[in-house]
């Protein structure tokens, strides 16, 4: 049992912590729809790790880690559809970190809710980079254990914080050494719509006050006023019948702020797309359907200017 002083000084008490249980378990469900990307003919992208996480969790011992295990293959909406939707998620990501570390100059990565992302030893980091990785102790602690059962070596200086986003994870941040006066590239990928609002809004001020002119930030909220809206959609059915996962339980359903204006009245300037934007950059990948719970999905990409 965890507690931690939440942003309103609300106690954070969670009995929940570990990769297994309540939201960590998405991150296994990315995982494993990473692990199925990595080994398609036409892969978005390739983590070679994710299949080892799924393979190594019991509670996932029945998922699939390739799409040929996949009874209807494609078109399962879980392991078909929604599994690619997180690899397109993966590669667009992925292309924005490098894209803003590589021409951006930033040298410090922040992955928001990081989960089970590799990115730390995937990617092609230019020499002196450190990726921050903040999530809860639980998960980190499974993460390490599997990463170091495979003697993984990360490609950039690897920081993990384990704290909890809904309380005031500032401090844990700044003592893993995280310098507010170099620019920062942070990801919240897959995040916001399980914290609560005040969480989020806590969240982007503080990305804010701790990004300097030169600083880059991506994340994904949805943009349905009611979540309940897409409650029988294939995605979220086939997503409860076939692993247990009621995603529906695990947002939090309170009224969302708008971060992306919050930042563009802070003089970030941003872009919003989306995933169906990609899928037709990338020639792949999911399209609009009927009943579709990515439908007000969207990706913001955000950019601190310099002066
Ligand atoms: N960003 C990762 C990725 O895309 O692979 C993980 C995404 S997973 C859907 C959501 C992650 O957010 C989980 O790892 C979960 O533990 C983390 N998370 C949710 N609520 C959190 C909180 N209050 N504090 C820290 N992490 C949290």
């Amino acid at each position: 049992m965890k507690e931690a002083r939440g942003v309103e000084g609300v106690e954070v008490v969670d009995g929940m912590d570990s990769v297994e249980g309540g939201v960590g378990l998405t991150a296994l469900l990315v995982a494993a729809a990473r692990a199925i990307e990595t080994h398609r003919h036409d892969t978005l992208a390739r983590d070679v790790y994710a299949e080892h996480f799924v393979l190594a969790a019991p509670a996932c011992a029945d998922w699939p880690v390739r799409i040929h295990q996949v009874p209807d293959g494609d078109a399962n909406p879980l392991w078909g559809r929604f599994a690619r939707y997180f690899g397109l998620r993966t590669r667009v990501l992925d292309d924005f970190v490098l894209r803003s570390v590589h021409t951006g100059g930033a040298r410090q990565v922040v992955l928001l809710g990081a989960g089970l992302d590799t990115r730390a030893y995937r990617l092609a980091w230019p020499p002196g980079c450190v990726v921050f990785e903040i999530d809860r102790e639980g998960v980190l602690a499974f993460k390490h254990r599997v990463l170091d059962g495979l003697s993984a070596a990360p490609k950039a200086a690897r920081v993990p914080v384990p704290v909890d986003l809904r309380a005031d994870w500032v401090g844990a941040l700044a003592d893993a050494g995280f310098d507010p006066a170099a620019p920062s590239v942070w990801l919240a990928e897959g995040l916001l719509f399980y914290l609560p609002p005040d969480a989020e809004t806590f969240l982007i001020d503080t990305v804010d006050r701790l990004s300097r002119p030169g600083s880059a930030l991506a994340f994904e909220v949805k943009l349905e006023k009611d979540l309940l809206e897409y409650r029988d959609s294939p995605l979220y059915t086939s997503t409860a019948r076939q692993i247990g996962i009621d995603l529906l339980r695990l947002f939090d359903r309170g009224t969302r702020p708008d971060s992306a204006g919050d930042l563009v009245a802070k003089g970030w300037s941003t872009s919003i797309h989306t995933p169906f934007d990609f899928t037709r950059h990338h020639g792949r990948g999911p399209l609009p359907e009927p009943n579709d719970a990515l439908a007000g999905n969207r990706w913001v990409f955000a950019n601190k200017p310099r002066p």
